[in-house]
């Protein structure tokens, strides 16, 4: 398997590209998708009509060629994330594809030493099958 990276932002809803311990890394994202409906357009967030900016908030996914509209969550566990990874616990690389579907699981914040909840999308080492989570950034 290998997994074609995007050339760029504008062709992905999703990505992420970060650092983790032992040189580890994982860089994930998710394409945008064909419109189910006219197969014309890609499916992303609206635009602002006066800005043209996207509107990155915004609860919907819609097809600029047919107007189709999808709930976020609905359509959001439909697709794929794509994800190239160094493991951190076994330095195995490698790359995978799982369900763009968060869980939530428990993290340990380090300064405070409690654990959190906090949202992820989790998937396992190939190798040492230990998991790997690209946890959501809190604000
Ligand atoms: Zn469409
Ligand atoms: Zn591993």
């Amino acid at each position: 398997m290998s997994l074609k990276e995007p050339k760029s932002m504008s062709e992905c809803i999703y990505f992420t590209n970060r650092f983790l311990d032992n040189d580890g890394y994982i860089r994930a994202w998710v394409s945008k998708e064909m419109c189910e409906k006219c197969g014309k357009g890609l499916m992303g967030k609206p635009k602002d009509k006066k800005t043209g900016k996207v509107k990155i908030r915004a609860k919907k996914y819609h097809c600029p060629e047919c107007n189709n509209i999808e709930e976020q969550k609905e359509y959001e566990e439909k697709l794929t994330v794509s994800i190239k990874y160094k493991c951190p616990h076994c330095g195995f690389e490698s790359e995978t594809q799982v369900p763009f579907k968060r869980k939530r699981i428990q993290i340990l914040n380090e300064e405070t030493q409690k654990k959190k909840a906090a949202e992820s999308i989790r998937f396992q080492c190939e190798k040492c099958k230990e998991n790997i989570d690209i946890t959501k950034k809190m604000k």
